[in-house]
């Protein structure tokens, strides 16, 4: 007599599954492909579980249930293969769903002031009445509590609706949480890869951020695991690119931009911010010398269609404020708070372009005394 799968299935529907007690070919725990060669017959059976206790039951059961109800020449046994079922993964939750705007703040490389542009960015913000967040991320050196005069934070857990949540600390009006909050600096450094992409994670989705327009993350220097694992994991806004006018620093920042751009990732650029883009003496107050060279990043995001949101000089007064723990953008009337506001002023506009669907291509006055 020849062999035909319906035979094999309606033989099987003679086994119920212990757990339920329904027969397992109605479960779908009868994998499709029955395979038929003469009298030998395999096939595989899907469980939920790859440690089911009634695994070796039902397979037994399988084996007499076809040789009684099919045909008794069929060979069968040692050929029932177990399989764990495919069950989809369930979909993640939003993360931040009260957040408007997540954006990430990221530089080619390191010391061109990506920290001090996102602490003063986010200061200036919340002086201009938005809700900010700014999430110190760089693993490699951790410097916004020390620019928010917060070194000896420790953020406590608060409970609500029945999770343990971190308080973000408060400073200057932003909420912000900081890797070096938990880890001392000198280990910060060994807190790479998965480690220190799960610890973000964790200050991103178990911190109560509350209701934010802007989210600011002010990424690791360069492009690394934790870059994928933030943009994988954080449905980002924008990026923006901090820069100085160097050559060096430029063909970093390029770096930088691609990897957002990049197919897979696809995070739209708000704009670059040149930083550094010359120095002028107090005493001397007409001349700027142009360090770091003249309009880098300008020409970069000319060339690139993105806008520039500033740029901003080196100023004395910058890196005082950055020791000091009070960013220069609290002080909106000075040449320095000026600056940062406009920086600001862009910012926003370039989000609601994009918010708008528009490219953010649009050119936007950067000039500043
Ligand atoms: P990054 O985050 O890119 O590593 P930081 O923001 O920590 O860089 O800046 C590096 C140093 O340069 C800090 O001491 C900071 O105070 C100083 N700095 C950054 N931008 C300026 C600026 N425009 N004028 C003066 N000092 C600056």
């Amino acid at each position: 007599m020849a062999i035909y799968p319906k035979l094999i299935i309606d033989a099987l529907r003679n086994v119920r599954y212990p757990g339920t007690g329904t027969d397992i070919v109605e479960m779908g725990m009868v994998s499709d492909d029955i395979h038929i060669d003469g009298m030998k017959v395999n096939l595989s059976l899907l469980f939920e579980k790859p440690n089911d206790p009634f695994i070796k039951s039902v397979v037994k059961a399988c084996e007499t249930a076809i040789l009684t109800f099919a045909d008794p020449n069929i060979e069968i046994k040692g050929n029932i293969e177990v399989k764990t079922k495919q069950v989809a993964a369930p979909k993640p939750e939003k993360l931040l769903p009260q957040v408007k705007n997540i954006i990430a703040i990221s530089s080619g490389k390191g010391g061109v002031g990506k920290s001090t542009i996102s602490v003063n960015l986010a200061v200036a913000l919340a002086k201009k009445g938005y809700k900010v967040g700014l999430l110190d991320a760089d693993i490699f050196g951790p410097s916004v509590p020390k620019m928010m005069k917060e070194e000896e934070a420790r953020p406590l857990l608060e409970p609500i609706d029945g999770k343990e949540l971190i308080v973000p600390i408060e400073r200057y009006g932003v909420k912000m949480l900081s890797i070096g909050f938990f880890v001392k600096k000198e280990e910060a450094i060994v807190w790479r890869g998965a480690m220190a992409g799960n610890a973000l994670k964790q200050l991103i989705g178990e911190a109560n951020w509350g209701d934010l327009d802007y989210f600011l993350i002010d990424f690791p220097p360069g492009t690394s695991d934790i870059h994928l694992t933030l943009v994988q994991t954080l449905a980002i806004t924008g990026a923006v690119v901090v820069s100085t006018p160097q050559e060096v620093a430029l063909a970093d920042a390029r770096k930088g931009v691609n990897m957002f751009t990049n197919e897979k990732v696809n995070v739209p650029i708000l704009g670059l911010v040149e930083n550094m883009s010359w120095f002028t003496p107090a005493e001397l107050p007409e001349n700027k010398y142009y360090i770091f060279g003249k309009d880098g990043a300008k020409a970069l995001a000319e060339e690139l269609n993105v806008p520039l949101l500033g740029q901003i000089p080196i100023v004395q007064s910058i890196r005082e404020g950055g020791d000091a723990g009070e960013p220069v953008a609290l002080k909106e009337d000075s040449v320095t708070g000026i600056a940062f506001g406009r920086l600001a002023d862009n910012f926003v506009a370039s989000v609601d372009r994009r918010n708008d669907g528009q490219a953010p291509t649009q050119k936007v006055d950067v000039k500043i005394k």
